[in-house]
């Protein structure tokens, strides 16, 4: 093995003793038929051979070779003298009866001859970095896997349709990470399957089919029922066939599962809170890798974020279903405002009828008040249930319209006239500089909407007798502003304030009403592309302005 310097402290065959002991393994084959002439233990080790093989060929130390490139390479390195060298190669080891992936780092040097001419043999040196690459993959791993548990999480955390986002996921899961893949679920007594994943869909099809004939109970004895009741994960490394035939109860489960090669397996609680609802298994087949605890970390992270969101999918469905109630009880009342107003109506309208016929005759004074009183509350009950028929027409979508040019001014006055008329109590002052103020309006809507704001100001400040209604314009809209001094409206009210059936009730008892004419009213300025605004200050006084486009 080369010269020492003369003077050196190391003998040669000191150095050959260490150099036959070091870990790398070490050879040289001379000559065409590759004999093998120096080999340390290293190579002895890895070969699987003792001493007794120096002095043999290659190809009759391993004869396995045959077929393979490597020889063919080793002659070539001696004939052209070029060195070759080759990291992190594949190479199989069976240890205790079980195959072992190992990697090499290898380099081939030619060996000239003492004479100069042409090269005598190959210098084999090969490192075993076997625990070097699998750090590395491991590192791989960790991050493809931390990579996909982002991924997973986006996907679930994103869906409310569960089953299509465990859909989707699993396609990642499986092969990836595991050859099967499934998911139970907690209900009442039993267990669940809530999905099941596997390439071959016999298998699935099998599990499935199983399940149902067979529903699995909570307390069933299994690796399940414990993973429920301790809420502990379970890591089996090897599955070996013994460990099925204990494990497995049910003859044809225990038939199904030994003829699937079973390797590695990981079980997982999903806990929602301390609340444990379900369990995710994950199995590999012979092909692949035993499961290690980083992948066991993987997989109870994987679960928690699969329980969030089956857990979310749940409130989602819960909250669906009674907004889906909410809705068809609504959609009752309706129904039930609009019969009701019909029936109402009809009755109304002949009574009204009746008593106008009856106002026409000649009467005795007491009379006459009696009738006008009879009149004023038929009035009151025909626009009540105007307003319920228009309610139900607003839902329908039917609240019809005829637009021309209305004067507004002269509208304010009448229905101001019509108001202090009505309810004598207010005084209702009408501010306007304006002369000609035309909008495009349909009269009787737009009428209702002022005589609602009127009379709630005048409703609304028992305390107090005027409201004031000003009327200005500024750009090509004008505005219609009514101010009471009433008992006014708490802030956090004001949101809601133009919702159907919204009434404030704490701050107005004793005064009645529906809770409808804001939304009618709102309904009806918005048709007009207008807006309707409120301002108010609890006990002190309530604006509600209304902004229409100005026609010219
Ligand atoms: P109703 O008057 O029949 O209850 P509205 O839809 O007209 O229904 O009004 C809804 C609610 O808004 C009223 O119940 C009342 O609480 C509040 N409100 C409306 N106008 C005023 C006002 N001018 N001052 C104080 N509160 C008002």
């Amino acid at each position: 093995m080369g010269k020492l310097q003369s003077g050196s402290q190391v003998s040669l065959e000191t150095l050959n003793h260490a150099i036959l002991n070091i870990s790398t393994a070490i050879a040289v084959l001379e000559g065409a038929d590759l004999i093998l002439t120096h080999g340390n233990e290293a190579l002895f080790k890895v070969w699987g051979k003792d001493a007794s093989i120096i002095g043999k060929t290659l190809l009759d130390i391993l004869p396995e070779l045959k077929d393979q490139p490597f020889p063919e390479l080793l002659r070539q390195v001696m004939e052209t003298g070029v060195g070759y060298e080759d990291k992190e190669a594949v190479a199989y080891v069976v240890k205790n009866g079980i195959r072992e992936t190992i990697y090499f780092n290898y380099s081939y040097t030619a060996i000239p001859r003492d004479n100069g001419e042409g090269n005598a043999a190959v210098l084999v040196v090969a490192t075993d970095v076997t625990d070097l690459v699998l750090a590395k993959k491991n590192a791989e791993d960790r991050g493809a896997l931390l990579a996909y548990l982002n991924h997973a999480g986006e996907e679930l955390a994103l869906s409310l349709d569960t089953a299509s986002a465990i859909d989707k996921i699993s396609k990642f899961v499986v092969p990836q990470f595991a050859d099967w893949f499934s998911i139970n679920v907690v209900n009442g007594e039993k267990l669940d399957l809530l999905f099941v994943y596997n390439e071959k869909q016999d298998y699935v099809n099998w599990a499935v089919e199983h399940r149902k004939r067979k529903p699995l109970r909570i307390d069933a004895p299994g690796i399940q029922s414990h993973i429920l009741k301790t809420g502990e994960s379970s890591l089996v490394p090897l599955i070996t066939p013994d460990l099925i035939r204990q494990s497995i109860e049910d003859p044809e489960q225990r038939e199904i599962l030994l003829g699937m090669d079973l390797h590695s397996s990981i079980v997982v609680p999903m806990k929602v809170g301390t609340n444990i609802i379900g369990t995710i298994n994950f199995i590999r087949t012979c092909s692949k890798k035993s499961y290690t605890e980083l992948d066991l970390s993987f997989a109870q992270d994987f679960a928690a974020r699969i329980a969030v969101s089956l857990e979310n999918a749940r409130l989602h469905e819960q909250a669906s279903e009674e907004i889906h109630q909410r809705i068809s009880a609504e959609k009752k009342k309706d129904e039930f405002i609009g019969m009701a107003s019909h029936e109402l109506k009809t009755p109304l309208t002949s009574l009204s009828g009746y008593l106008q016929i009856l106002n026409r005759g000649d009467l005795p004074d007491t009379q006459k008040k009696f009738l006008e009183k009879a009149m004023y509350q038929s009035g009151k009950l025909t626009s009540l249930v105007n307003d319920m028929l228009d309610l139900s027409k607003i839902a329908a979508g039917k609240l019809q319209f005829s637009f021309e040019k209305v004067d507004l001014k002269a509208l304010i006055a009448e229905c101001i006239e019509a108001t202090e008329l009505s309810i004598p109590s207010h005084k209702i002052a009408f501010s306007s500089a304006l002369v000609n103020v035309l909008v495009l309006a349909d009269r009787h809507r737009m009428e209702q909407a002022i005589l609602n704001l009127l009379s709630n100001a005048v409703k609304y400040s028992p305390g107090s007798d005027k409201v004031e209604v000003r009327l200005t314009a500024a750009n090509s809209f004008v505005k219609i502003a009514v101010t009471d001094w009433g008992i006014g409206i708490p802030t956090d009210k004001l949101p809601n304030l133009f919702e159907r059936f919204y009434r404030v009730n704490d701050t107005n008892p004793g005064i009645s009403g529906l809770g409808i004419g804001l939304y009618i009213t709102k309904e009806i300025i918005e048709k007009h592309n207008g807006t309707i605004e409120v301002e108010s200050e609890e006990n002190k006084g309530t604006t509600f302005c209304l902004t229409l486009p100005a026609s010219s």
